[in-house]
């Protein structure tokens, strides 16, 4: 059995550890049914580490869910916009988050590591030490001072996503519907530049999964380090505003930047459903079309753990095996299994981060 660690681009489970009505008051060191993620099943996969989301939620008296938010049309499915968040309110609850983070490096007696370069994640892959990568999934999270990037890069935020999939001061976020292009909107706000120029400024990665596609040509546009989008696929193969274009790709590959590929059932499937019943060859699939698109130097994995429905074949973050087992059986060898789980994270890492 292949024990090469998977680095991956995104998981929500902060806020299943947060919120117990989510998680079930699961915690991250004992091994649970519930959710994808936790530190022995990420053993159990060779999940080596990750993107950790801090995501606000929609505020509970906005009465928006995203099922209350759906309907169904005859070909797939439209979601009511998401209303923007109040930014205190984002910034306390992604506190609280990035907060539960810090606590679980405490408790991991040298388990898991909050990592600030690329060496400290290549040695964390080496060590075995479960490699936590501190991500803000939405800009409204820095609070109502955008200058409060420049605090949480001290403290160890290195990722941040201008939008979740909602409008907030810096831009707009994709509605979520099937089918529908992407270009849902206008683009980057002022202060949506300024906070790119921030990112160039600090080495903070900036996530291009979620923007509008006029968004993200402001930020191709703009930036100054590869373009990520870090849980994302492929809108030929599977036509949601989530996914990215083929101009879109063409636009990741030139500035040798890599997309991570999602693991959320309605972002994999061709006919959009929300259904766990999807075989492990659809992320298969994406994850070809990918690397004939942008090169397999260009393509890794971006889960969705505890942030989506998956494969049930995969399962949780145990699963991951699998996963590589069907890429070898497609005909991808050691060293292009490698590039995928984990070492063009690394080498995009270093690209943005800088050292
Ligand atoms: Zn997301």
């Amino acid at each position: 059995m292949d024990r090469v660690p998977i680095f991956d681009g995104h998981n929500d489970t902060l806020l299943d550890l947060h919120l117990p009505e989510r998680g079930g008051g699961r915690t991250f060191f004992e091994r649970s049914d519930a959710g994808h993620l936790d530190l022995p099943r990420a053993r159990e996969g060779s999940f080596g580490g990750g993107f950790f989301a801090c995501w606000a939620p929609p505020h509970p008296e906005s009465g928006w869910t995203e099922e209350s938010a759906l309907t169904l049309t005859e070909d797939g499915y439209e979601v009511e916009d998401a209303p923007p968040l109040d930014p205190i309110y984002a910034r306390e609850t992604a506190d609280e988050l990035a907060k539960i983070l810090f606590r679980m490096e405490d408790e991991s007696e040298g388990q898991m590591k909050i990592v600030r370069t690329a060496e400290e994640l290549e040695s964390c892959l080496r060590d075995g030490v479960l490699a936590a990568l501190l991500h803000l999934e939405g800009a409204e999270n820095l609070g109502p001072d955008p200058g409060a990037l420049e605090d949480l890069y001290a403290t160890g935020l290195r990722s941040l996503g201008l939008v979740w999939s909602r409008p907030n001061a810096y831009g707009e976020g994709v509605p979520f519907r099937f089918p529908a292009s992407p270009d849902t909107g206008p683009g980057l706000t002022d202060a949506g530049k300024e906070l790119v120029r921030e990112c160039n400024r600090l080495g903070v990665l900036l996530d291009l999964s979620h923007l509008n596609e006029r968004g993200f040509w402001d930020v191709a546009e703009m930036a100054e380090a590869p373009l990520v989008a870090t849980h994302s696929n492929a809108y030929t193969l599977c036509p949601t505003t989530r996914n990215l274009t083929d101009r879109q790709l063409d636009a990741i590959r030139d500035s040798d930047g890599m997309v991570g590929v999602n693991f959320a059932v309605g972002f994999l499937r061709e006919d959009g459903k929300d259904e766990e019943d999807t075989p492990i060859e659809t992320v298969v699939r994406h994850v070809d079309y990918l690397a004939e698109r942008l090169g397999i130097e260009r393509v890794g994995f971006g889960s969705d753990f505890d942030g989506a429905k998956v494969p049930r074949e995969i399962g949780d973050a145990s699963g991951l095996p699998k996963l590589l087992a069907a890429l070898r059986g497609r005909g991808y060898d050691e060293a292009a299994l490698k590039k995928l789980a984990h070492e063009n994270w690394v080498r995009v890492l270093h690209a943005t981060w800088g050292g």
